[in-house]
C-alpha cells in the first residue's frame, strides 16, 4: 500500500548520507516517542534527550569545524523532518540551539567567542537561547526597546524580551539590543545576575518545551563583532525557518499515518470508513498537499546547497508547508473524529504545536507580505 512516504517515491530523491542521517534521527525520534505524550501533558522538557541528539551531531549540523557535522542542507532538514513527527518540541529545540543560537556565534561572533562557545554547544553541555522577541509586537523587531551601552570594554544591557525557546535553562543567551550604532547582538552568560528567566505557564501548544519571559537588569554582554543590523538577527531567522519547512511536514505525515490506520479499521455504516468516498477524499487531498510540501522542501535544500536560497524563498516554504500542515492535522483529527480529542491520538497534540509554529519565526501575515513586497517592489508591512 501506498504510505505518506512512498506515494511518489521521493525517497528515490535522496542520497545514500542524507537517507542514513534521516535513518538517524528516526532512531533517536523513536526514543523520545517513548515519553513523549506523557511529557507534552505534564509540561515536561527531558533534558537527558539532548546527549543523544548531542551525540548523533544534530546541534549545530550544518556548520563546519567547533564540533559540529558540516552536513548539507537537505540531510539538515529531513533531521527536523523525523523530530517533529515525534514533536515539536524536540525539532525547536535543535532549531533554538543549533540555528538560532549558535548560528548567530557561528556567523557573527569572534574567533574566541566561537571557540569557547561552539564546541560545548555542539556537545549539548553548553545551552542556548535566541532573545529578540520582546512583549511588544513581535513582528516587528525593528522597534525593539532593549538597549544596550558601552561600559570599558564591554557593554550592558536593559530591556525585555518574552517567548524565549530556552531561557531558563539555557547557559549563554544571544541577545539583540539597541546601540548607538542600530541594532547588534551580543553575548550573554546567563548566570549573570541581571539576567532573570521565567518560564511562561500552562501553554496549550509546545507543552514538552520552554519559553520564556527574560528580564535584562544592568546584563554585562558582549558584542558580536560581525553583527550588523537587523539583517543579522534576520539571517539566523531565515536559517530556522529553513528547518521548520521540512520539520512541519513530519508532523504532518505522522498525522496522516494515523488518519489512515484509523480510515481502514474503523468500521462504521457497516464498513470501513477508509470505503467512504468523502474520508478518501480528506486523505487524498492531505496526502497532495503533503507531497508537494515535501517537494518544495527538498528543492529549498538544494536551493541552499548551491547557496543561491533567498529569505523570500523560505518565506514561501514557511507559509505554505506550516499553513497545509495545519490542514492536513486538522483533516486528520477528523477523520479520527471524537477519539481524535483524546491523546490517545497524537493529532490533536501536533494540531496544537503547528499553531505555535504558525506564529513563531514570523506569521503567516508576515510571510505574505514579504512574498508581496517580493513580487511588487512595494513594502505593506
Ligand atoms: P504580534 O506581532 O503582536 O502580531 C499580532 C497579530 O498581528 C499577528 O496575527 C500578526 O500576523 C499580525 N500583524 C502584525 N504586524 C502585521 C502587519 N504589518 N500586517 C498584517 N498583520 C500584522 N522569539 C524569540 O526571540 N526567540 C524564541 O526562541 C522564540 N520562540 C517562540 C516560541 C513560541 C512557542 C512562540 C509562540 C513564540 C516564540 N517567539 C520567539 C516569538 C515569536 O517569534 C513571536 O510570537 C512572533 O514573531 C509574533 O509576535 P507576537 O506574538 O508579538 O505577535
Amino acid at each position: 500500500m501506498i504510505t505518506a512516504e512512498t506515494l511518489l517515491g521521493l525517497d528515490g530523491l535522496l542520497t545514500d548520507a542524507q537517507r542514513a542521517w534521516q535513518a538517524k534521527a528516526r532512531a533517536v525520534g523513536a526514543v523520545i516517542a517513548r515519553t513523549v505524550d506523557d511529557d507534552a501533558e505534564r509540561e515536561i522538557f527531558r533534558r537527558e534527550y539532548v546527549p543523544l541528539l548531542a551525540e548523533a551531531g544534530m546541534l549545530g549540523m550544518p556548520f563546519t569545524g567547533y564540533g559540529c557535522a558540516g552536513a548539507d542542507s537537505v540531510s539538515y532538514g529531513l533531521v527536523c523532518y523525523e523530530l517533529e513527527a515525534v514533536d515539536t518540541a524536540w525539532r525547536t529545540f535543535v532549531s533554538v540551539q543549533g540555528s538560532l543560537a549558535m548560528k548567530a556565534i557561528y556567523a557573527f561572533g569572534s574567533d574566541e567567542q566561537k571557540q569557547r562557545w561552539l564546541p560545548p554547544m555542539a556537545t549539548g553541555q553548553t545551552l542556548g537561547c535566541f532573545c529578540l522577541t520582546e512583549p511588544e509586537g513581535g513582528s516587528d523587531p525593528g522597534s525593539m526597546s532593549t538597549s544596550a551601552r558601552r561600559d570599558g570594554d564591554g557593554w550592558i544591557l536593559d530591556g525585555r524580551k518574552r517567548w524565549i525557546g530556552l531561557a531558563s535553562i539555557a547557559d549563554v543567551a544571544v541577545v539583540w539590543a539597541r546601540t548607538p550604532d542600530g541594532i547588534r547582538g551580543f553575548v550573554v552568560d546567563t548566570a549573570d545576575p541581571g539576567f532573570a528567566a521565567t518560564d511562561i505557564p500552562a501553554k496549550l501548544a509546545l507543552r514538552a518545551s520552554i519559553q520564556c519571559d527574560v528580564v535584562l537588569d544592568g546584563v554585562r554582554g558582549e558584542l558580536l563583532p560581525e553583527s550588523t543590523g537587523l539583517g543579522s538577527a534576520l539571517a539566523c531567522l531565515t536559517e530556522a525557518r529553513f528547518g521548520i519547512v521540512f520539520g512541519v511536514m513530519g508532523a504532518a505525515r505522522a498525522s496522516l499515518n494515523a488518519a489512515v490506520e484509523r480510515a481502514t479499521s474503523r468500521e462504521v455504516f457497516g464498513g470501513p470508513i477508509a470505503a467512504k468516498q468523502l474520508v478518501q477524499a480528506r486523505l487524498a487531498n492531505s496526502f497532495v498537499e503533503y507531497e508537494k510540501g515535501m517537494l518544495l522542501a527538498l528543492h529549498l535544500g538544494h536551493l541552499k546547497d548551491a547557496k543561491k536560497l533567498t529569505p523570500e524563498q523560505v518565506s514561501v516554504g514557511k507559509l505554505n508547508n506550516v499553513r497545509e500542515a495545519i490542514e492536513i492535522a486538522h483533516a486528520c483529527r477528523e477523520v479520527l473524529a471524537g477519539d481524535g480529542v483524546t491523546s490517545e491520538f497524537a493529532v490533536m497534540r501536533h494540531l496544537a504545536n503547528l499553531e505555535a509554529v504558525r506564529t513563531y519565526e514570523g506569521t503567516d501575515d508576515i510571510h505574505t507580505l514579504v512574498i508581496g513586497r517580493a513580487l511588487t517592489g512595494i513594502s505593506a508591512f
